[in-house]
């Protein structure tokens, strides 16, 4: 049973009081009383003592029943006990040599015959009184002659000391109600702070209490050194809370800005601890990840694999894969976290994709490049070796040859340029030389540079610009590059009798040139990888192109903040967009 602080103080202090009264009733009350018996005992004494004399006095030369049944009476009176005089020879001529035996019944009186004084406590009567008793022989002359024997009954304390304990009881019982009151005085002061300072404490398993929080203030010394020991509590756990949160702030902050991704999974296999990039990897909610187990967060047999390699061995286990659903490659890294997390394990997920893609494009290059020399090459070779054979005795036939090895040559020449370009341009080592200018007067120089190739192919070439569209800021030349790029690919791509039509109009706040023909176009799979390098929608159809063009073309359109893409229908023909910026510096 819990008792509250108001009914522990007061049974305590009633406890006190009770324990008093009992010691008071049960032992000084006694002792008192013992000590007051002794006393009137001594009183009894002095009165025989005293009288002793006076009768054998009296009864010197006379003794009468008579005389001695009034000094009986005279004796009670004055002393206030019961007197009795007994002179056994009483009336005779001699009052010495009586007959002892017939007193042998009377103890009391027997011994005191018998010479000696008797004082005593005779007993404690049956109605809890008590008689004190106390007899002394008389004397005359040496001779004995009778005894003097007084009792008195006492009853109780007198008055004067029962009232004084009385008084202590009543003290007492105003004791015990001045209890109850400062029990609940007490109780009302303290429980309150109390309940304030046991509060704080609460409170501060969830650090809600500040250091700068007011503890209220108490008083007796336990519970000034509780508030001292609080407030030093406050202080110190927030020291270490506020360390911990803000090292939990950082650990959080760290983990979830990592771009590789961090689980830690337990020996039973439950996902303890993910992070965003792993939770990214996985597509899965960090809180779903962490009330599952790891075979249900990564769904890929070959993770499992390692984790459980990593379990068995204790050793650090690495892996290269790919995952699903976003075709990610990534290394996976599991570490045993043994000793300090026994059966636990760390698995880092390393981002391989972007370093697999390059990978993959570096492959591509270099077997694009040598698809690219090979044709020439081969060519020159066949070329080399029939003028060895024979060609070189026909001078006619050898200056056909010579001619033809001199396009292979320009062919790789121009391969070898386009990559240079190419490489130059990405690697921003072209620096841009922005003029002003205006749509119309870069469409029209294109136009005319490119007129004859115009003319072979039998095709129309129409410029439709719109009017009184703003000067635009660009590197002349680069452009003029973009746009010849453009215009070649459609005269290539368009047979002859068809319409290349070269156009610009504003956009917002950009000019978009369009150069639209009515060739073979481009089927929809191929328009979105036309930019990539070395790429060709048809290699039998586009034997003499090096799969540059577009890709230089975009790299250049980018550097002068615009766009490029382009649209088609198959066997109608392919319009080329490319926007370039009005506000350009
Ligand atoms: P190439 O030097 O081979 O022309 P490009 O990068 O300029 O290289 O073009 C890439 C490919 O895009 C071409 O090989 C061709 O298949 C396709 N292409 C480009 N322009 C056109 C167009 N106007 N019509 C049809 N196909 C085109």
């Amino acid at each position: 049973m819990r008792i509250n602080l108001f009914w522990r103080i007061l049974i305590s202090l009633l406890f006190i009081i009770g324990t008093i009264t009992c010691l008071l009733k049960f032992w000084l009350e006694p002792v008192l009383f013992e000590f007051y018996l002794q006393r009137e005992l001594q009183n009894l004494t002095s009165i025989v003592k005293v009288s002793s004399p006076m009768l054998a006095k009296e009864f010197r030369d006379n003794c009468s029943l008579k005389r001695i049944e009034e000094l009986n009476q005279e004796l009670s009176i004055k002393t206030n006990t019961l007197a009795i005089i007994t002179i056994p020879n009483c009336g005779k001529s001699e009052l010495e040599n009586f007959d002892l035996t017939l007193y042998r019944n009377q103890t009391d009186l027997y011994n005191v015959l018998s010479g000696q004084s008797v004082a005593k406590v005779k007993s404690l009567n049956n109605d809890q009184t008590v008689t004190i008793y106390s007899a002394a022989p008389i004397f005359i002359d040496s001779t004995l002659i009778g005894a003097v024997q007084v009792e008195s009954l006492i009853t109780s304390f007198p008055n004067e000391i029962s009232n004084e304990i009385n008084r202590i009881y009543f003290i007492l019982l105003l004791l015990s109600l001045f209890s109850i009151g400062f029990s609940f005085l007490f109780y009302r002061y303290y429980s309150g702070k109390l309940r304030n300072a046991i509060n704080n404490l609460l409170e501060l398993n969830e650090a809600k209490v500040r250091p700068e929080t007011k503890i209220p203030s108490l008083s007796t010394n336990e519970i000034e050194q509780l508030e001292k020991t609080i407030k030093h509590s406050v202080v110190e756990i927030h020291k270490k809370f506020d360390s911990y949160s803000s090292d939990a702030r950082v650990f959080t902050s760290i983990l979830n800005n990592m771009n590789d991704g961090i689980l830690v999974a337990d020996q039973s296999g439950q996902v303890k601890l993910i992070n965003n990039a792993a939770a990214d990897f996985f597509s899965i909610e960090i809180q779903q990840a962490e009330t599952h187990s790891l075979v249900e967060v990564l769904r890929n047999h070959i993770i499992e694999g390692v984790w459980q390699n990593c379990m068995e061995t204790q050793k650090i286990q690495t892996i290269d894969t790919e995952i699903n659903p976003q075709h990610r490659f990534i290394r996976c890294i599991a570490t045993p976290l043994a000793p300090q997390l026994p059966g636990s394990v760390l698995l880092l997920f390393q981002d391989l994709t972007r370093i697999h893609q390059l990978e993959i494009i570096r492959q591509d290059f270099v077997s694009n490049v040598s698809h690219e020399l090979r044709t020439p090459l081969a060519s020159l070779k066949a070329l080399v070796e029939t003028l060895q054979d024979s060609t070189l005795q026909d001078p006619t036939a050898a200056k056909k040859f010579l001619e033809s090895m001199d396009t292979e040559i320009d062919n790789m020449t121009q391969i070898v340029q386009e990559l240079l370009e190419l490489s130059k341009i990405e690697s921003g080592r072209v620096p841009l030389e922005k003029r002003e200018t205006t749509p119309d007067e870069l469409l029209s120089k294109v136009a005319e540079r490119m007129q004859l190739q115009v003319q072979r192919g039998k095709l129309n070439l129409i410029i439709d610009v719109q009017n009184k569209l703003p000067a635009i800021m660009v590197d002349i030349n680069r452009i003029e590059q973009v746009l010849v790029n453009l215009v070649h690919n459609a005269i290539k791509f368009t047979f002859p009798g068809g319409k290349i039509t070269l156009s610009a109009f504003q956009q917002n706040h950009e000019i978009i040139f369009s150069i639209e023909d009515t060739g073979i176009g481009i089927p929809p799979r191929d328009l979105e990888r036309i930019f990539e390098r070395f790429y060709k929608v048809d290699r039998a159809r586009s034997e003499h192109g090096t799969g540059l063009g577009l890709s230089i073309a975009r790299h250049l359109v980018e550097a002068h903040g615009g766009r490029i893409w382009a649209e088609s229908v198959q066997t109608k023909g392919s319009t080329f967009f490319f926007s370039i910026p009005i506000i350009s510096e």
